[in-house]
Parts: C-alpha cells; sequence; structure tokens
C-alpha cells in the first residue's frame, strides 16, 4: 500500500532521542526544548516561541490571549480540520464560519462583505449585528501548506480592531516571495501564529506544537499558562487556572532533527508535486489544485480536483485503495459537524464543490519516482 503521509525520520532523530533519554532530561525541563525553540525561532526569524504539546493547546493559548472568553465570536473557515476551531469552544465562544476561495483558503473578498454588511463597530468592538456577539478575532488557516491571503485578511482585522491568529500547523517552511510580505513565513504575519507537529505534518515530534507571537509578553504569558501557571515553584502558589501544555523533552529531541531536515523536505515535496501536475494534466477530468504564486509554499499536501462532469469522489477513492494507493477526501466541513451546526455560516458554496471534488494523493518525502508512476498510471486508467 503507498500511504497518504508518513514521517520521515532518516536523520539525526535517534541520535538526539537517545541523548535525550541519556541525560535523563524526558519531561518538559531538558536543553532540547529551549533548543528546539531557539532554531525554530532562528528559522522563521522571530523573537518569540512557546513549544507546546500540540498544535491544538497552542490555538487554545493564543485565542486565550487575544481576549476570546464566553460569548465572544471567533471568525474561522469551515474548510479546515476542527482543531483550528474546538479552542473556540474550550473558552464558551462561538465560531462564525467563512467560505474558501479556490485555493481552499479563506475567500477574502466575502469576509470582506461580512464585515460590511453584518457587523458593525461600536464603542466596545466590533459586533456581529445577526448574534449581537462580538467578535474577537480571526483565525486564518493555510490550507495544506498553501500561503493564505494573510496580506489582505491583516488589513480587514486592523481595520476592524480583531485579533489575527495564524494557523500555520501545516505551513512551516512556507513564506511570501513577493509584495507587502515579501520574506515573512505563514504564521509570522498576525498577531499569533500556531504550527504543530503531529506525526503527518511536514517535520513531526510524534505529537507537538509551538505558538509563535508578536510581543514578547504575550509568549512569556503563554510559557506560564502551559505550565499550570506557576506563580511560587517550592509552595506550589497559583493565581490564575493554567494548562499541561509544555511540550517534552523528547518531543523536543525529535524536533531539532526534523528541523534539520525541514528544506530538503520541501525541495522534496516541490519535485514531487511538479511531477504529478505536469502528467496529470494530460489526464482529462482531473487536474491538481495550483500554489499561491506569491509565495514559496511547503506544498505538504496534493489536492487532485475531480472536474465537473467526470469520476465520482468515493468511487475515484475506492478504485485506487483497490490499487494499494491511499487517498482522503478533504475534512467534512467544520460547519456541518454536529457540534457546530446552529453556529452562523456565511454564504458558504464554493467549500461545499471542493470537498465534493477533492481528494489528497500520497505526498511523502520517502516516496520513489516510481512510487508516483504508479499512482499517474492508475489514474490514467480510471475513466
Ligand atoms: C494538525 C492541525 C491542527 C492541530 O494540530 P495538532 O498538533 O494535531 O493538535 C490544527 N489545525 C490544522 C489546520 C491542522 O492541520
Amino acid at each position: 500500500m503507498i500511504p497518504l503521509s508518513v514521517p520521515n525520520l532518516k536523520g539525526n532523530e535517534e541520535k538526539y532521542v537517545v541523548d535525550a533519554i541519556r541525560s535523563e532530561w524526558i519531561s518538559t525541563s531538558g536543553s532540547y526544548v529551549n533548543r528546539f525553540e531557539n532554531d525554530i525561532k532562528k528559522y522563521l526569524n522571530v523573537d518569540n516561541a512557546a513549544a507546546c504539546q500540540s498544535g491544538t493547546a497552542a490555538i487554545h493559548l493564543a485565542l486565550k490571549l487575544s481576549g476570546v472568553s464566553v460569548n465572544c465570536e471567533v471568525i474561522v473557515p469551515t474548510v479546515t480540520f476542527i482543531a483550528t476551531v474546538n479552542p473556540v469552544k474550550y473558552l464558551g465562544a462561538e465560531p462564525v464560519f467563512m467560505d474558501c476561495d479556490d485555493n481552499l483558503n479563506m475567500d477574502c473578498s466575502k469576509l470582506e462583505k461580512f464585515f460590511e454588511n453584518e457587523c458593525v463597530m461600536t464603542d466596545s468592538g466590533l459586533k456581529n449585528k445577526n448574534t449581537d456577539r462580538y467578535i474577537k478575532a480571526l483565525i486564518v488557516v493555510h490550507v495544506f501548506g498553501n500561503m493564505a491571503d494573510v496580506e489582505k485578511i491583516k488589513e480587514l482585522t486592523d481595520k476592524y480592531k480583531i485579533k489575527l491568529i495564524e494557523d500555520a500547523a501545516e505551513a512551516l517552511g512556507t513564506y511570501y516571495t513577493n509584495g507587502k510580505y515579501k520574506g515573512k513565513f505563514a504564521g509570522t504575519i498576525g498577531d499569533f501564529g500556531a504550527y504543530s507537529f503531529n506525526g503527518n505534518k511536514i517535520i513531526t515530534t510524534g505529537g507537538g506544537g509551538i505558538l509563535i507571537g508578536k510581543s514578547s509578553e504575550d509568549i512569556k504569558k503563554a510559557k506560564y499558562l502551559s505550565t499550570q501557571a506557576k506563580d511560587e515553584e517550592l509552595y506550589y502558589v497559583h493565581h490564575h487556572i493554567g494548562y499541561n501544555y509544555r511540550m517534552t523533552n523528547l518531543q523536543a529531541a525529535l524536533g531539532v532533527a526534523q528541523l534539520e531536515g525541514l528544506e530538503e523536505f520541501i525541495e522534496i515535496k516541490i519535485k514531487n508535486y511538479k511531477l504529478y501536475k505536469s502528467r496529470i494534466s494530460n489526464i482529462e477530468g482531473l487536474t491538481l489544485l495550483e500554489f499561491n504564486n506569491n509565495a514559496r509554499n511547503n506544498h505538504w499536501f496534493y489536492s487532485l480536483y475531480i472536474n465537473n462532469n467526470g469520476l465520482d469522489r468515493d468511487e475515484l477513492l475506492k478504485y485506487l485503495l483497490k490499487n494499494q494507493i491511499q487517498t482522503r477526501p478533504i475534512w467534512k466541513l467544520i460547519h456541518t459537524q454536529r457540534p457546530y451546526i446552529n453556529n452562523e455560516a456565511y454564504k458558504i458554496e464554493k467549500a461545499i464543490k471542493y470537498y465534493n471534488r477533492v481528494l489528497n494523493i500520497p505526498c511523502s518525502t520517502n516516496l520513489k519516482r516510481e512510487n508516483i508512476e504508479y499512482i499517474i498510471s492508475i489514474l490514467e486508467k480510471a475513466q
């Protein structure tokens, strides 16, 4: 079976993990945690980072530090993994769902219309006229590692004075090559950026995440909250309710080794994407979705798009599986998931179309050329 996405652990992973074990520092203290934070800061060219147990934890902390609380609202995309949205509910706040564009990222023109037509600026902040709730933040997701239009989105969040959180869980390594934010990485433009190092992400720590923030004060607070909000170590004094969200040294040891391989992983991902792309363009009824051409995207996941009157998505999935090729539809849209069916969803149209017609195809960095040739030959016979 050719799997959809598996980790690549051929570098210094074993060496660093064994080193961490021999040092006997395996929990949340230990040199690899700081080293991992420093390596990520250097790579992203940012000043502040807090390593966490997961990307979900990083998003939760970002929302908390953005002042999101009971009965506030947060704007989110419907095309995302549910971990973008659940932390909104952890805080007792409510999501408002936005549609996607042809890149599967948040549709900025619809977002702008939503602000103009459905919201009103008040002395206490931006208010949603439909729900009478205040909107505190927006989470933009760089779907499948593809740079979202953060330039436009930041203009809007600045104008309406709400916090901008980038869910860059899938987008480590993606940066702008053009425009106002040329050279800036996905996740470093908003007030906060959250990355994930879950098993299937471009680099992995088994499970893990990191929170980036514009304000050093915020990231200091994130570290405090992620270690149970300890105000006094010896006597266990706590003035606030914290979380057990800090990354362990074992995870960080893996992360340091994985980060060493990141640029090579991205090169392979881009090379394989180009091979798939050129060959699939000859297959009637199928195309690969494009990446943002103002960015060097990490090309984490590839999206096979099934044209209008072509094949049925689920039949194609089953046919590929029968031929030992694992694929996956994009996530069931979050505004249609049971916990969220009563939340506002603003004019969702494109997301439904793409949900019905996209399959993610194998994209691991250890794919061999003959694997890709084989997948293409099976796709050619799918008609
Ligand atoms: C993976 C992912 C997350 C969650 O990260 P975890 O580390 O698994 O908690 C959040 N958002 C998106 C878009 C993701 O792909």
